[in-house]
């Protein structure tokens, strides 16, 4: 019988790999099959990689682990997180379990809604355009409709116009935004295809000539926010809740602190993405330029701190996420990825990619204002510098332990540590 689900694995980050790779398969009940993909160290085949790219010469695979402690709105989660930076999926694991209490940390989405953009220049009258395309809206959004009945079928589709006249270096432009209701895909190419077909009606319409038919990136109709609460005695006491929020009032007001910070967020939203097969550029496009929503670059998330004292972490971002499309179905990866976090619904995968988002933002702000940065990074550092050394097995700890307590932490004295270890093996 598998064992209860939780998210709750005490001591997983201790145990040998193959264990816990038993551990997740027993939890989520990993066939035979999806347990030796795991072990194929990428699961790609090269005919796989070569269907989905050009110029195809070999696969590049990366550490895929899994974040424990994860709660939102009351569920657990197991999360696939992939990359190569040290110290990400620790911090998340740590600080979800900071905010498991309760219900854990709160998520709630809007519409799956991407914007396409359809560009139209030399308009001989704007004010006319305008009506023309108002006049026009019903057929026009049923006209992209018909393009693909599936989405429609599942809800979604054209949804509305709407038109952005604009002035430019070179003269004024209309930028008609089509609004598509996305469902569980990410949605670019249902949304490039509906705004590629309506263009030729446009230009007709308007009198113009249309150039540009694609989706925008800032997805700022498909939103998600996420909230988490922190316990003041979890994280150090009053001071260190204070101190939280100064580190966050300061990535706030100056964007040279700030897009660190972000970037830190984006450390867990783009491990979730990656392991997932998602658009990891598409996301990081629109958390960035959301950031810049009230004229200047500033934090994704706020801090501060509640009556009692607690610290509370909200944040709101742009989750252009899917579950059909793209590589999502066809990554043999992202399959087990998505049976490893459970989840039905695009939403739900971009409410868990936010709350991972705001753990990751919360473990950075700690570090920062408790230890430094280094302390933890220094020793994962070096460990990657004593298996560049060649260490194996036991050496690499006991190397790890040498560099460490040496204080010189680079690759020369790596290398002196494992050869003289090696030497006496
Ligand atoms: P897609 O076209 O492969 O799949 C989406 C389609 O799946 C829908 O149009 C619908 O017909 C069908 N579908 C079936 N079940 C559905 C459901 N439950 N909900 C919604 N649709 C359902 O993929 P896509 O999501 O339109 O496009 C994503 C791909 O486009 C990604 O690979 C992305 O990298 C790429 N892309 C991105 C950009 C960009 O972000 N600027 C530009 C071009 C292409």
């Amino acid at each position: 019988m598998a064992p209860e689900f939780t998210s709750r694995i005490s001591g997983f980050y201790k145990k040998p790999v193959e264990e816990r790779i038993s551990v997740i398969a027993e939890m989520v009940g990993l066939s035979d099959e999806e347990v030796s993909t795991l072990k194929s160290r990428g699961g790609l085949s090269l005919e796989a990689a070569d269907h989905m790219t050009e110029n195809v010469v070999g696969t590049i695979a990366y550490p895929f682990s899994v974040a424990v402690n994860f709660r939102v709105n009351g569920r657990d989660y197991l999360v696939p997180m992939a990359g190569e930076e040290p110290s990400v999926v620790a911090a998340a694991s740590n600080m979800a379990r900071l905010m498991r209490d309760g219900e854990g940390i709160k998520a709630t989405y809007t519409d799956p809604i991407m914007i396409g953009q359809i560009q139209v220049l030399d308009i001989p009258d704007m004010k006319a355009a305008v009506k023309a395309i108002k006049r026009n809206k019903k057929t026009l959004l049923d006209s992209a409709n018909e393009l693909d009945p599936v989405l429609v079928k599942f809800g979604g589709g054209a949804k509305d116009l709407e038109l952005r006249p604009i002035e430019t270096e070179i003269g004024p432009m209309l930028i008609v935004h089509v609004l598509v209701d996305c469902r569980d895909a990410m949605g670019a190419n249902a949304v490039n295809t509906m705004a590629e077909a309506l263009a030729p009606t446009i230009a007709e319409l308007t009198g113009g000539r249309t150039l540009l038919r694609i989706i925008s990136n800032l997805a700022d109709r498909r939103l998600v926010t996420v909230e988490g609460v922190v316990k003041k005695n979890e994280i150090g006491g009053e001071k260190a809740v204070d101190n939280i929020v100064a580190a966050w009032a300061f990535a706030d007001a100056d964007p040279y602190r700030a897009a660190t910070h972000n970037k830190g967020i984006m450390n867990g939203v783009a491990a979730v993405a990656l392991a997932l097969a998602q658009d990891h550029r598409a996301i990081e496009a629109g958390a960035h330029a959301y950031a810049v929503k009230d004229g200047r670059y500033k934090s994704m998330s706020r801090w501060s701190k509640n009556r009692d004292g607690d610290l509370v972490g909200i944040m709101t971002l742009p989750m252009a996420v899917g579950l059909v499309g793209g590589a999502t179905r066809s990554h043999p990866m992202a399959q087990i990825a998505r049976k490893i976090l459970n989840v039905d619904k695009a939403s739900e995968l971009g409410e868990i990619m936010c709350a991972v988002g705001l753990a990751q933002n919360l473990g950075a702000l700690r570090a920062l204002t408790q230890e430094g940065i280094q302390q933890g990074h220094m020793r994962l550092h070096a460990r990657n510098l004593v298996v560049m050394a060649g260490a194996t097995g036991d050496q690499v700890e006991r190397a790890v332990k040498e560099l460490v307590d040496g204080g010189e932490i680079r690759f020369p004295k790596a290398q002196e540590i494992v050869r003289r270890i090696k030497g006496s093996a």
